[in-house]
């Protein structure tokens, strides 16, 4: 569907972030899951995004899918969607990385090499709650900002001044893709302080305790996106495009 994902596990991603800390360059890091990727598709901004990033991960259970049947043929395909939720053969791609995980094994790594972070999006109070509850979780942590604003480019000469302000080592961005992938490649340049970014869609909802996550069970299945249809039904449009438009789709691209 032509936008690239790396092979890497999350073990080796932490590794990469630790040494673009140390560098000169900076970084986008996003967390690629179906809806993105369908996304991509018909906004070529976002897949010119997506191909600037310095590292794609895959974050659900049909990315993982669908890299480990690309050469399959079409009867063997669906057939590994199906079995899916029980059954997972190995795949190019060695595991699953969501953006919620990565987030707070990022954090945990930062507390303990006084790494300081910023966190920009979700609706007003909601950042300010997550640093909160990562404070409990990793009390040496440094999160030297907040700000909930918003990704429409009015905004953005401002949120450029409070995170200059604060001058950060990372990034994290809850504005929902592709506007938080957007608003990293247009703004990366100007917060220079800023090595790492990564956009973490609904992270801090859940951190915060706003939204609840799914049971394990739920996760570790690759249905968690079940759970999300009977807490928040409206999600429904999105889900239905993650859960059979994307897998419909490339199926017909085979
Ligand atoms: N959001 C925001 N401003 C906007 C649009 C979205 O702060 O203009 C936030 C929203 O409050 C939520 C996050 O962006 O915290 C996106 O969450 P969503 O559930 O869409 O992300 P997902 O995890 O599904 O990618």
């Amino acid at each position: 569907m032509n936008v690239p994902l790396n092979i890497l596990t999350e073990r080796e991603v932490l590794e990469h972030i630790q040494r673009y800390l140390k560098g000169t360059e900076q970084h986008h890091l996003a967390t690629v899951n179906p809806e993105m990727l369908l996304h991509a598709q018909h906004d070529e901004e976002f897949r010119h995004v997506l191909h600037q990033t310095s590292i794609n991960t895959p974050d659900g259970m049909g990315v993982m899918w669908a890299a480990n049947t690309q050469h399959d043929s079409l009867w063997k395909s669906i057939l590994k969607l199906i079995v899916l939720p029980i059954y997972r053969p190995t795949s190019p791609l060695p595991e699953r990385i969501t953006g919620v995980d990565l987030f707070l094994e990022i954090c945990k790594q930062a507390a303990e090499k006084q790494q300081k972070i910023f966190l920009l999006g979700a609706k007003q109070g909601v950042a300010e709650k997550t640093k909160e509850a990562l404070k409990k979780l990793y009390p040496t942590i440094q999160i030297v900002g907040t700000y909930s604003g918003s990704p429409s480019i009015h905004e953005q000469e401002k949120i450029k001044d409070i995170i200059n302000d604060a001058s950060p080592d990372m990034l994290f961005i809850a504005y929902g893709a592709p506007a938080q992938e957007k608003w990293i490649a247009r703004n990366l340049r100007k917060i220079p302080s800023v090595k790492v970014a990564i956009g973490v869609g609904g992270t801090f909802d859940f951190i915060s305790g706003h939204i609840k996550r799914a049971p394990l069970l739920l996760q570790k299945t690759g249905l968690e996106w079940l759970y999300r249809l009977i807490k928040e039904p409206a999600r429904w449009p999105r889900i239905k495009n993650a859960t059979m438009v994307f897998p419909w789709r490339f199926l017909k691209s085979k």
